[in-house]
């Protein structure tokens, strides 16, 4: 059903590779592809891979640099997602689709917040708290709410945006759910009695959505599957494609891009669709 991507064949189809591991048409390659069964569950995994449902946007020349198909795209990640033992009592929150899926794809960045900001592990844990004088959640101790640690925690999102903005070309962000730090609009929020009030975003998420618009955003809770998490790597991938291509017009890259919008018209993809949009027109997208 599918053919290595390395050598982005336009004729994939005669390009079949059937429960082998290696590409036998034009670059030879080994390992550095995953083959598909017709249903989409994998025969064999590799670094690079496609699929049926998902072919175009990553073959070579669909992208605007063709090196975009081949490397992995940085991208922040929940410590805690990939093993560390950083929460509060000092377990992990393991995700077993990104030694699965994302792995080969992607270059994981692990952050904790919390440990970044100094609190140390174990820690007391927090919540976050909106008081009627407050403008913004904080992060207030659930156990004893003379703690307060939003101040270290919004500098701490400050300072790692910065560094991760300079050290790589940044083009997402996984986080864990529910956190008061790294919650995308899903961390319980309380008011000073301790009633539920609703969720909210975390600091951290908070922070980086605001000030870099233009990441792919995503909790680990959204990637319960292989298409979502394929579709969260191509997401990532694009935006490395565009930070990429540097100060190139804007109607250039729009051009370029017209067949991925064209591509994923259907509502199925209308996410996927909106997000290449918005990755061309972004605000800010090209400064960098
Ligand atoms: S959810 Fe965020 S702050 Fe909490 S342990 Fe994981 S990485 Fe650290």
């Amino acid at each position: 059903m599918l053919g290595c991507f390395l050598c982005a064949c336009d004729v994939w189809k005669k390009h079949v590779i059937y429960r082998s591991n290696s590409c036998s048409r034009n670059c030879g390659a080994k390992k550095n592809f995953r083959i598909f069964s017709s249903n989409f569950s994998s025969f064999t995994t590799g670094g690079v891979f496609v699929t049926n449902y998902i072919p175009a946007p990553f073959r070579a020349d669909r992208f605007y640099h063709a090196v975009s198909a081949q490397v992995r795209a940085p991208v922040a990640v929940s410590a805690c997602l990939v093993g560390a033992a950083v929460r509060y009592d000092g377990t992990d929150k393991r995700l077993g689709a990104i030694e699965q899926w994302l792995d080969g794809a992607l270059q994981l960045l692990p952050v904790c917040p919390e440990v970044g900001a100094g609190l140390g592990v174990p820690r007391p844990p927090v919540q976050l708290v909106m008081a009627a004088s407050d403008d913004q959640p904080r992060a207030r101790g659930r156990d004893d709410d003379r703690l307060d640690v939003t101040e270290p925690l919004r500098r701490y999102a400050e300072q790692s945006a910065r560094t991760l903005r300079a050290q790589h070309f940044l083009c997402g962000y996984l986080f864990k759910s529910r956190s008061p730090s790294c919650g995308v609009n899903s961390a319980p929020l309380l008011d000073s009695t301790g009633k539920n009030i609703g969720t909210a975003n975390g600091i951290q998420a908070d922070y980086f959505q605001r000030e870099l618009p233009w990441l792919v955003y995503c909790e680990e809770s959204a990637l319960g599957d292989e298409r979502n998490s394929l579709r969260f790597i191509l997401q990532c991938r694009l935006v490395f494609d565009v930070l990429h291509a540097g100060a190139v017009p804007l109607t250039e890259l729009q051009q370029h891009y017209y067949f991925l919008i064209e591509k994923f018209s259907s509502k199925k993809f209308f996410s996927l669709r909106r997000s290449s949009i918005s990755l061309i027109h972004g605000n800010g997208f090209l400064e960098r």
